[in-house]
């Protein structure tokens, strides 16, 4: 698709700004052209032909590349989480390599099991200042969903200063020590229907996850090809009609993460039909991997909801075709080697993979040149829906006056991917040895040049603690 940009859009043009990427195809949500882009102090200042743009101090030649607005990760473990061993040093560092300029981590409130690393007194506020703090330590911006762990009641009354603390979505688990149940769930969404938040769910039904679990330690089929099987596409289906159905009845926003199976897209479907206030996520890993994976790599691919079958992975782009799901993201948890090294793999303590460094040269890679799908479309899934999802309207677009994020992509350059080039404190990848092309050139948060040819060039300290607003789902 190509499309013309009828005029120069100019935003308080100066005469000189600090820097023009020009030769290169701009990719917006709505199409290409080949255009170039002004940019000045953290912002867009125009999108037009050269000719008509102020010069600039700095000059990148972009052609023959993609000028693509920076990818939005809106999923992601890092930093005072006990689902990780990333810093927002070496997550951000990850992800500014991977082509992300913003990720929404998770501000936790306290709870007590063997899980948890917080004070069980801690409130999601707490939560949300331990994560404002680590912005010493960040490359690229970041938001947080708060996280419900507990049936406290005093939740019910902080929501309305957790979302006014720039955490204007609120994640749930159906299943763990951390899950509530559905009649909290519902109390929840009530209120967040009121504020205009959304509501985020990890959907697995945990009774049938645990009887199943029960039935093959039983049965001794420790071997990581009977994970899958515990915790079953249907279980996630379940739950999913549970928490979806109590949204649409309270009138709340909902959002699914980790979708990785038809069962539970279809059901998200079927509370589609009356307006737009169900949405969800597919994961990468869940768009390219199938369950033949645990006989490959062993204990490594343990996550939840685990990695299904072929026709899971057919669901995945089926549903991002029609529009049930709306965002590609990583769930990034990054975990050492030695962590799996478990003899059953229920005695695994450490379930999730990481995945920032590599998620859109391999969607792009999966997506674009195996199965044709657009760039543009590509733009909305990484960077577009979920800025709008999530309450950010400098991110996510190429508009003039919004933030300078922005990445210029080879769509020809290859590479085979190893985990020795991790920046994350992950030793591994569940992608090692795939080979992809499409590689992440340049990576630009708020007009500074972050990551360059692999190499971060930026220091820790740029990225910001961002205040999302209430997004708007009419739009
Ligand atoms: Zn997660």
């Amino acid at each position: 698709m190509f499309i013309n940009f009828v005029c120069v859009y100019l935003f308080m043009a100066p005469e000189t700004v600090d820097t023009i990427i020009s030769g290169g195809t701009v990719v917006t949500p709505d199409g290409t052209v080949d255009a170039t882009i002004a940019i000045d102090g953290e912002k867009i200042t125009a999108v037009g032909d050269e000719s008509s743009l102020p010069d600039g101090q700095e000059h990148i030649d972009a052609s023959g590349k993609l000028i693509m607005p920076g990818m939005i990760d809106p999923h992601v473990h890092a930093h005072d989480d006990p689902f990780t061993i990333d810093s927002y040093e070496t997550a951000t560092k990850a992800a500014a390599l991977g082509g992300i300029t913003t990720l929404i981590n998770f501000a936790w409130e306290g709870w007590d099991d063997e899980v948890s690393i917080y004070d069980p007194d801690a409130t999601m506020l707490d939560g949300i200042e331990r994560q404002r703090a680590g912005n010493s330590e960040a490359v690229i911006d970041y938001g947080v969903h708060a996280t419900i762990a507990t049936e406290d009641q005093a939740n019910l009354e902080l929501l309305e200063d957790v979302v006014e603390a720039g955490a204007s979505s609120i994640k749930m688990f159906t299943a763990y020590g951390h899950g509530i149940s559905n009649g909290f769930v519902n109390k929840v969404l009530r209120r967040l229907a009121d504020l205009g938040a959304v509501g985020v769910f990890h959907t697995e039904e945990p009774t049938v996850c645990d009887q199943l679990t029960e039935q093959f330690q039983a049965e001794k089929k420790g071997t990581p090809e009977w994970y899958p099987k515990s915790r079953p596409d249907y279980a996630e289906a379940m739950a999913a009609d549970n928490a979806a159905r109590m949204a649409q009845e309270a009138g709340a926003k909902y959002y699914g993460v980790h979708t990785s199976c038809r069962k539970a897209a279809d059901v998200l479907e079927q509370y589609q039909d009356d307006g737009t206030l169900i949405r969800a996520e597919t994961c990468t890993h869940y768009t390219v991997h199938d369950d033949t994976i645990y006989e490959e790599l062993g204990n490594l691919p343990l996550i939840a909801p685990p990695i299904r079958s072929p026709d899971d992975i057919e669901a995945m782009f089926d549903h991002l075709r029609s529009g049930v799901l709306s965002v590609v993201s990583t769930d990034h948890c990054a975990y050492k080697k030695e962590s799996k090294n478990v003899e059953n793999w229920w005695d695994c303590a450490a379930f999730g993979a990481n995945a920032l460094q590599r998620s859109l040269p391999v969607f792009h890679d999966e997506a674009v040149n195996n199965r044709g799908i657009s760039y543009s479309t590509l733009v909305r899934y990484m960077s577009a829906n979920p800025a709008k999802t999530f309450g950010m309207p400098e991110k996510g677009t190429l508009d003039p006056g919004t933030d300078a994020d922005i990445v210029v992509f080879d769509p020809e350059a290859s590479e085979t991917i190893s985990a020795e080039d991790n920046a994350s404190n992950a030793d591994f990848t569940i992608y090692e040895g795939r080979e992809v092309t499409g590689q992440v050139e340049k990576t630009f948060v708020r007009g500074t040049l972050v990551a360059d040819q692999g190499e971060i060039v930026a220091s820790p300290g740029h990225g910001e603690f961002l205040e999302r607003e209430i997004p708007d789902w009419q739009t």
